[in-house]
């Protein structure tokens, strides 16, 4: 096919594609077939000209058709071979077809009656008459700012629809063709917009199968629900979850404020890293650290802020309903701290390529050899902080439905946990020496600063390990049914 090539070479020219080098990516790339809206437009135009050779209906009737079904082409042949002789009359008397026989683009003179001028007036298939200018405010009007592909007759009352073909002939018609190809995406089962902004790709994938799907862009998304990809959640759950963060606006403010209160001094402390452990710093602070989800007196050798992952529910039977509330808030608190923590991962991440490997080049020599395991444990960590998310919302509606499910994934998602600070707390380290190098370069020689840097690097390394270790438990945990989701 000559429309595979050019969809070939066009990828091959672009230098986005040339960015992507890793063979992980081109495997995940190799899945999908990436649309432009150009090339959906041609899917449109021949289903429409299939349809309406099916049919006998021209142009505009089949639009109206297709529109009406969502695009369901086989619903509507279906409809038509069980009833074809009453079918037109049918569809027109439901006013889901409009007869546009008596349109006539250059009418008689005369007044219009929205705008009062004396001027050429476009008759409609109603026979109500509109001047040219009048239809066109109205249409773009539709179009540009409701968004809308239906325009109705301006007369007030009137239910006929204007025909596509004038609808497409007075719309800025980048914008006809963007609305007419998001309607048809949203209807399809083969098709989905990449949900990164400003990216307007269109994903195929080449398998009905996939379910986890890349962009050009790099963006992945699930393609079954649209969202981001949320392992291990089931897509219905994730659906139902989104709605009650959304109703839950009390617990994204208190994320998005990002600092906490310290326990101990009571100043305000600013999360600066990603991880639950909370400093004080002086001067100003107190020197202490403590929890970010708990608040308590953080102590590394025993485990107890680790635990702040599970819920304890009143033990009171006439507080139900406050306990349902409260288990609500609770795992969206967790969600939400997990979603931060991520963003701050990225944020992370983009400052090890623009500032951290360049200042360990330039202190220690060290080159991508030596670096490049930030990248990676870089990757794990901000994977592993989708899931942990993620899993918050399974444990929410798990906790309602199966108390041994329940307490398994809060042992898995607690170990998880554990792993995953353990190895943000050890990058923050890490960052943190890496900052105050232009200082200790004169107080410690350098074979000391090198040991210390390649020291640090086997803890990083080896808690990333652990972490995708847990990880890896809680996934199978879920998806081999050991947690009955
Ligand atoms: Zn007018
Ligand atoms: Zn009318
Ligand atoms: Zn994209
Ligand atoms: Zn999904
Ligand atoms: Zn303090
Ligand atoms: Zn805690």
């Amino acid at each position: 096919m000559s429309d595979d090539e050019d969809q070939y070479n066009y990828q091959n020219d672009s230098e986005e594609f040339n960015q992507i080098n890793s063979w992980q990516e081109n495997l995940k790339l190799d899945m999908v077939e990436i649309l432009e809206m150009k090339d959906v437009m041609l899917v449109i135009m021949k289903e429409v000209q299939e349809l309406s050779e099916i049919l006998y209906f021209d142009e505009d009737n089949t639009f109206e058709l297709l529109m009406h079904y969502n695009w369901n082409k086989d619903d509507i042949t279906q409809k038509y071979y069980s009833a074809s002789e009453k079918l037109l009359t049918e569809f027109k008397a439901n006013g889901i077809i409009n007869d546009h026989q008596n349109v006539i683009y250059n009418g008689l003179q005369g007044c219009c009656t929205v705008c009062f001028c004396q001027e050429q007036l476009i008759l409609l298939g109603c026979k109500h008459m509109f001047c040219e200018s009048c239809i066109k405010q109205t249409i773009m009007q539709r179009v540009q700012k409701d968004k809308f592909l239906f325009v109705r007759c301006l007369f007030n009352g009137c239910n006929y629809k204007l025909p596509f073909s004038m609808i497409r002939k007075f719309s800025n018609q980048k914008e006809f063709e963007d609305l007419l190809c998001r309607k048809f995406v949203e209807c399809s089962r083969y098709l989905a917009y990449c949900p990164a902004v400003n990216c307007n790709k269109i994903i195929k994938p080449k398998f009905t199968s996939t379910k986890e799907v890349t962009c050009l862009c790099q963006t992945k998304f699930c393609f079954y629900c649209k969202e981001e990809l949320h392992p291990p959640c089931p897509c219905d759950l994730v659906k139902k979850w989104l709605v009650v963060l959304k109703n839950d606006q009390a617990n994204q403010d208190w994320i998005r404020l990002n600092t906490k209160q310290c326990p101990f001094c009571k100043q305000f402390v600013e999360r600066s890293f990603g991880c639950n452990y909370m400093l004080c710093k002086p001067p100003g602070g107190c020197a202490n650290a403590f929890c970010y989800v708990c608040s308590k007196p953080w102590k590394p050798d025993h485990k107890d802020h680790y635990k702040c992952n599970q819920y304890v529910p009143p033990k009171d039977n006439t507080e139900l309903e406050k306990d349902l509330i409260e288990r609500c808030n609770f795992y969206s608190k967790g969600y939400l701290i997990q979603a931060a923590a991520g963003q701050k991962a990225q944020e992370s991440l983009k400052k090890i390529r623009d500032y951290y490997i360049h200042q360990i080049f330039m202190y220690f020599g060290f080159d991508m050899h030596d670096t490049q395991f930030l990248e990676e444990v870089m990757a794990e960590l901000i994977q592993s902080r989708v899931i942990l998310k993620w899993s918050y919302c399974l444990s929410y509606y798990i906790s309602h439905k199966n108390q041994q499910s329940s307490k398994l994934l809060d042992h898995y998602q607690q170990l998880f946990e554990h792993a995953c600070e353990s190895l943000a707390i050890s990058l923050m380290k890490m960052f943190n020496r890496i900052e105050k190098l232009n200082v200790e370069i004169h107080t410690t020689p350098m074979h000391d600063l090198k040991k210390q840097f390649m020291k640090l690097k086997d803890t990083i390394q080896n808690a990333s390990s652990k972490c995708q270790k847990m990880r890896l438990n809680l996934e199978s945990a879920v998806y081999q049914g050991d947690i009955i989701v």
